[in-house]
Parts: structure tokens; C-alpha cells; sequence
């Protein structure tokens, strides 16, 4: 089935908005082939490199995206970095259109003194490496702090704390990677701060994780009934907010956490709201975070801001964790909204220079930003392959040069990129779920390129 009669996509990205996407055209067009490329040697983006190894049934939606690789119309070609292996040109050769879902690989900055120093990291590096992310398999995380910060009120943010905060038993039942698995087994951490500028009405956590931090095996969780009390512009804001029924819930769920006496758990995670880290401080490392307490504002953009009280804290930590949003970098060679972390589109069409591009597309993080949940995507993906769709009925998508497959395989065998198909992956798969059950455990992932390559050789 090919030849130019063939509507011929490339998505770039093996994350849920890519095998959505993916899902939606060959629902929509049959007449259709789709090759999926990612970077990794492994498919499905965040929900194996992002989404916590104590959330399985959320890992679960990979049987999805599963069935969408098992259509022979669709093609999973990993370890292949589209910037670097492929360009842009190379892949308008190839194909009528190009959905971009690269999703978003880095994360935004605190911006205050003392960022750089050793011991404050970024959630997504942490993340990463619990997570057994390649990119990450060479970092380490000194855990022997007792204190530790994490600045954010958001689920990723959640996920840090409760990983932290987490016993080895627990986590030894989940696909954690296994140096992780290890450092956590010794770590030293007891007391444990996560910090949001704002109040719990602003707070982009979602209910059920907020509550998963009272139900820890040996955690306490402590909140201020003084900062957890909406004050009457908060009151007011909540009554108009689009994800009220959520702030509400967060509310109640606060006040019963404040409720609530400390039981003695070996580790406290403290949820402060209205406070700013301002200052991370310390000889050669992490010492001490300096936080000034907020009240809230009205903003020139109708929402409330937090404003300084000039009152100041400081913390005596020994690690700190930024989680202040993820941002997406984009791909070399297309236009970059760097402020919003998006590729500049329309609805999925991307823009350049104001005007969209025809036959180049987005969908997922890169289009719309880090927000929603891995189901989010699915009519996200599902808006912009329409608008593909659309566009090639009426014919504005241009025949590609070289529209076989084997074209693709030999451009990157000749510049020696080892393309990892779906049954090599679905050897790793195999391998990586012996491995685990061995251990009682889901899947002992592998953590590096080459490992893998040995794996698939062998
Ligand atoms: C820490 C964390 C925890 C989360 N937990 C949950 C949760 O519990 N429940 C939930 O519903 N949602 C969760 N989410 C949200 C969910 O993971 C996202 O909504 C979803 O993964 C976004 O999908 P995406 O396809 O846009 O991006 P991604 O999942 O990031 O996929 C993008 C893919 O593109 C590939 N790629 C990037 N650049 C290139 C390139 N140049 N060439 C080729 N490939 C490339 C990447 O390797 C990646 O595989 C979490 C997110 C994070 C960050």
C-alpha cells in the first residue's frame, strides 16, 4: 500500500498524543500510513518516562497505544531524533504531513540566587531518573538531607513529595528504576516542604493525588488552617472558577489533613501555601531556602497574584526540587513560541510568521502547554488530525518526492541510525517484564541505550 494515492504521516513523538493522533487518522482515512517516530528506543512518552511508578493503572493506557502499533499501517521507528537524524526537509520528502508531538522535555526556572548551587535540581531530572529516562540514567541524587524542599503546587510536584516520601517497601512493587529503587532504600529525608506562591483555591493539583499524600504508610501530613482558608477575594474567585468543583474538594480535603493530629510517622511532608522561595543559600550546597510569606491580590489580568509581605522565613533544607511547570523546546528548524514552551499553531496548524504552514502540524504538550492528563490528548490529537485531514481533501498538502517506505529506511541506514522497530521493542518489553517478575515486580526497566542495543544483539 504505497504510492502517492496513499496519504503518507509522519508523527514525531511516541507519547499518547502521537498513537492518538495516530488512532484518529486511520479511523478517519484508511487509505493511510503513518510512521511514528520518537527519540527514545522506547515508545510512549511521559506515561513510561513521567507518570509516577506507584500510578500502574494509569501505565495501563500503554495497552492502547499497544493495539494502535499493532496496525500494520502504523509503524514505530525509534531511536530516531527528528532535528538530527531526520530534518524537516527530509521528512517533507517523505510524507504528505507531519504532526509534531514532542510534548515538552524541559522545565521552567525559579529565577532567584543560589539555583545553580549542588543539591537544588529539577523535578523533570528527578522524575527521569526514577523514572529510568535514559537522558537521566547518569545523574544521581544525594539523598542523605533530612530536609527537603519542593517548590510547586502541582501533580508533578505531588509525585516528587510522595516518591520521596514513599517507603522501599511500597516502591518495591512498582517499575521504579532500580538505582533509584537503591538510593531511596538508604535515603536520610524526614521532613519534607512543598511550597506554592498562592493559596489552595490557585493550586493545580487535582484531588485525588492531594489526597494520596494523607493516605502514606509512614507520612504525617501537616497544614496551616491559616493558610489553607480562603480569604473573600479568594472566596469570590471560586465562585467563578471553571475547575470550582476541584478547589472545593482540595479545600475539604486540606481543612480534614489539618484536622487532622500527627500519628508519629517516621516523615512529615508540610504543605505551605502564600509563600515564595526568594533565596537558596548555602556554602558549596544547599543549605538553607528562604521563603517570603504572600497575600493575594488582584491582578491586572483579573486573576489574583500574589504580592510580598515582606515577611521573610528560612527554611534549613538540604535539598530543594523546582516544579514550576514543564516548557517544550520544540524541534530544530520550526518555529518556537520560547516564553509559552509551544510550537506557534492554530488549532494543530502550525504558524510561521503568523501564516500557517501547510502540511506541518502539532498535537499534545507542544501544541496547547503541560496541562490536562494523558486522556487530555486524545481530542487534542484528534482537532488536529482532523484539520490534516481536512487540508488533504482539499488539496493543499503537496505529493511528497519520495513517498516509499523503504526511501525512509534507506536515508537513515545511510546515516547509520539504528532504527529500533516494534518487535525490537516488544523484545525489550519481554525481557524487561522477566525481569521484573522475578523481583515481584511489574518490569525492571532498562535504563540505557546501549543496554538495550546488548539486549536486542543478543
Ligand atoms: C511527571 C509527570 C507525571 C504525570 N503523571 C500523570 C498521571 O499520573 N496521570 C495522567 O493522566 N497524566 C500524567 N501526566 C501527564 C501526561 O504524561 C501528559 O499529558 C502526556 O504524556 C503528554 O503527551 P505528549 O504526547 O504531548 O508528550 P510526551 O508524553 O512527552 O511524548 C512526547 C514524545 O516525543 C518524543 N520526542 C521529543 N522530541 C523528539 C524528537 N526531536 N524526535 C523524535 N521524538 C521526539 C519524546 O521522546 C516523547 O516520547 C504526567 C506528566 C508528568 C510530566
Amino acid at each position: 500500500m504505497t504510492g502517492t494515492s496513499v496519504l503518507r504521516v509522519a508523527i514525531v513523538g511516541g507519547g499518547p498524543s502521537g498513537f492518538f493522533a495516530a488512532e484518529h487518522l486511520r479511523k478517519q482515512h484508511p487509505a493511510l500510513e503513518v510512521d511514528l517516530f520518537d527519540r527514545l528506543p522506547t515508545p510512549y512518552g511521559l506515561v513510561r518516562g513521567g507518570v509516577a511508578p506507584d500510578h500502574q493503572k494509569i501505565k495501563a493506557v500503554t495497552r492502547v497505544f499497544d493495539r494502535i502499533a499493532a496496525d500494520p499501517a502504523v509503524r514505530f521507528l525509534g531511536n530516531v531524533t527528528v532535528g538530527k537524524d531526520l530534518t524537516r526537509e527530509d521528512l517533507r520528502r517523505h510524507y504528505h504531513a507531519v504532526i509534531y508531538a514532542v510534548g515538552a522535555n524541559t522545565d521552567r526556572h525559579l529565577g532567584i540566587p543560589g539555583e545553580t548551587l549542588a543539591g537544588s535540581h529539577a523535578a523533570t531530572d528527578f522524575v527521569g531518573w526514577y523514572n529510568g529516562h535514559p537522558d537521566y540514567a547518569d545523574r544521581s541524587f544525594d539523598l542523605s538531607a533530612e530536609r527537603v524542599a519542593v517548590v510547586g503546587m502541582g501533580n508533578v510536584a505531588i509525585d516528587v513529595v510522595r516518591i520521596l516520601a514513599s517507603t522501599p517497601e511500597a516502591l518495591s512493587t512498582t517499575d521504579i528504576a532500580a538505582p533509584a529503587l537503591e538510593a531511596l532504600r538508604t535515603s536520610r529525608v524526614r521532613e519534607i516542604w512543598m511550597l506554592g506562591r498562592r493559596g489552595p483555591v490557585q493550586a493545580a493539583f487535582t484531588n485525588p493525588e492531594l489526597r494520596e499524600l494523607g493516605e502514606m504508610a509512614d507520612a504525617d501530613v501537616v497544614v496551616r488552617p491559616e493558610e489553607i482558608t480562603p480569604d473573600p477575594a479568594s472566596e469570590a474567585a471560586l465562585a467563578v472558577l471553571e475547575h470550582r468543583h476541584t478547589a472545593e474538594r482540595n479545600i475539604e480535603t486540606l481543612r480534614a489533613f489539618a484536622a487532622k493530629p500527627r500519628s508519629g510517622r517516621r516523615r512529615t511532608i508540610h504543605l505551605r501555601f502564600l509563600c515564595s522561595p526568594l533565596e537558596i543559600a548555602g556554602s558549596g550546597r544547599v543549605e538553607q531556602l528562604v521563603i517570603g510569606r504572600n497575600r493575594l491580590v488582584p491582578g491586572s489580568d483579573g486573576n489574583l497574584r500574589a504580592e510580598a509581605t515582606g515577611e521573610r522565613e528560612t527554611l534549613d533544607v538540604g535539598l530543594v526540587f523546582r516544579s514550576v511547570g514543564y516548557l517544550g523546546t520544540g524541534v530544530p528548524g520550526l518555529p518556537l513560541d520560547a516564553r509559552k514552551g509551544i510550537i506557534p499553531n492554530d488549532r494543530g496548524r502550525v504558524l510561521e510568521n503568523g501564516a500557517a504552514a501547510p502540511g506541518e502540524y502539532v498535537a499534545g504538550w507542544i501544541k496547547r502547554g503541560p496541562t490536562g492528563v494523558v486522556g487530555t490528548n486524545k481530542p487534542d490529537a484528534a482537532e488536529t488530525a482532523d484539520l490534516l485531514l481536512e487540508d488533504f481533501e482539499a488539496g493543499r498538502l503537496a505529493a511528497p518526492a519520495e513517498p516509499e517506505r523503504a526511501a525512509v529506511d534507506r536515508c537513515l541506514a545511510g546515516r547509520g541510525v539504528r532504527v529500533v522497530t516494534w518487535a525490537d521493542w516488544q523484545r525489550l518489553d519481554a525481557i524487561e517484564r522477566t525481569r521484573g517478575a522475578a523481583l515481584g515486580r511489574p518490569r525492571l526497566k532498562f535504563t540505557r541505550r546501549p543496554e538495550m542495543f546488548a539486549a536486542l544483539a543478543s
